[in-house]
């Protein structure tokens, strides 16, 4: 079975909310609830991923507000979301750091701190590797940044600035089908010195949820690769998170990655779920980037336990079903090995370690 580095997980947020909830899951033993977990990790080939670190509105609270429809009823928009009070998110951040930190312990995964530590995992060498990330640095400082660096000492290596709302370092895209990622301006004064202390410090600057502005911003401050860890191709399916042709190019030039997500609304344009996104929807993003920029430069960001995934690829231990799609599709050995961890590991290298 060929191993999965995967770009993006919400399974720390899962934990978080089921404990604090009373009805607490287990990573280590599985739980029919989680997309991601030790047992489905061992049937899917899961040799590891991003585990994000992400503060919600309201612990426990899913929703994004009340959805509007155009008048067609294909279309639809959420209301964009509020900025999170930065007092507000630090506690909530550091507890799901915190609780990855306490899956280490346990010898559930392997926090990767070292290209070594992901290239064991792939070799097969212990439990799934988990990249230690931040979604929506509302937790950093904007003035000192000093928890980046604390979180960096603990194990953090890719933050993204925002998620899908503004705060003091960038603006976050809307949810909204269909529509264009570039609304709101760039980065600000305090976004500009995050992306070069992540340079110096070899955090990778995730542009997942960031809008277009603040995108060629990254593009033209930073040292790394560009790196999308979560979406998909706005040419198939123009959410306003997905990425443009201009930015899926401006990632190949960098030699970046393109981590194609595993949500229904971004690869159909459907909602609610459903709406017969499948397999062969995913396999058509992932083949859009790669013939635009090269099979070297997409890889899968599966957004489990934090989306709502296609049929037949409901959790990770489904990971044979997509790789076995890809070679239907006619990718080679080479080829799906590049897409299921090559393409990662290469990227990370070069982010890690400018
Ligand atoms: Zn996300």
């Amino acid at each position: 079975m060929e191993p999965v580095l995967d770009g993006h997980n919400d399974v720390l947020l899962r934990l978080e909310e089921a404990a604090r909830a009373g009805r607490p899951r287990s990573f280590a033993d599985g739980d029919d609830a989680l997309e991601v977990d030790a047992p489905k990790a061992r049937a899917g080939g899961f040799a590891g991923g991003f585990f994000a670190c992400y503060a919600p509105a309201e612990l426990g609270v899913r929703s994004l507000g009340e959805i509007e429809r155009t008048d067609d009823g294909t279309g639809w928009s959420f209301p964009y979301s509020a900025p999170l009070d930065p007092a507000q998110a630090r506690p909530v951040t550091f507890a799901l750091a915190a609780r990855l930190l306490e899956l280490e312990r346990a010898g559930s995964v392997r926090v990767a701190r070292t290209m070594a530590d992901l290239e064991a995992a792939v070799a097969g060498d212990g439990p799934p590797a988990a990249i230690l990330h931040v979604e929506g640095a509302e937790a950093i400082d904007a003035d000192t940044l000093a928890e980046l660096d604390v979180l960096h000492a603990a194990g953090l290596r890719s933050i993204g600035p925002v998620w899908s709302r503004p705060n003091a370092f960038a603006h976050g895209v809307p949810f909204r089908f269909p529509g264009s990622p570039d609304v709101g301006p760039g980065l600000t004064e305090a976004g500009r010195r995050l992306v070069g202390r992540c340079n110096a410090l070899g955090i990778l600057v995730d542009l997942a949820h960031l809008n277009e502005r603040g995108f060629w911003d990254v593009a033209a401050l930073t040292s790394a690769p560009l790196v999308a860890t979560h979406t998909a191709a706005h040419a198939l399916c123009p959410t306003a998170r997905n990425l443009t042709d201009a930015q899926i190019d401006a990632i190949g030039e960098s030699d970046g990655l393109v981590g194609v997500v595993l949500n229904t609304a971004d690869l159909g344009g459907e909602w609610s779920g459903g709406g017969g996104v499948g397999v062969a929807d995913v396999v058509a993003h992932c083949r859009h980037v790669a013939e635009r920029i090269g099979i070297e430069h997409v890889a899968l960001g599966s957004d489990w336990d934090g989306a709502r995934p296609p049929v037949g690829l409901e959790h990770c231990g489904t990971l044979p079903v997509l790789l076995g799609a890809l070679r239907d599709a006619g990718w080679g050995d080479d080829d799906v090995r590049a897409f299921a961890h090559g393409n990662w590991l290469r990227v990370l290298a070069a982010t890690w370690a400018p």
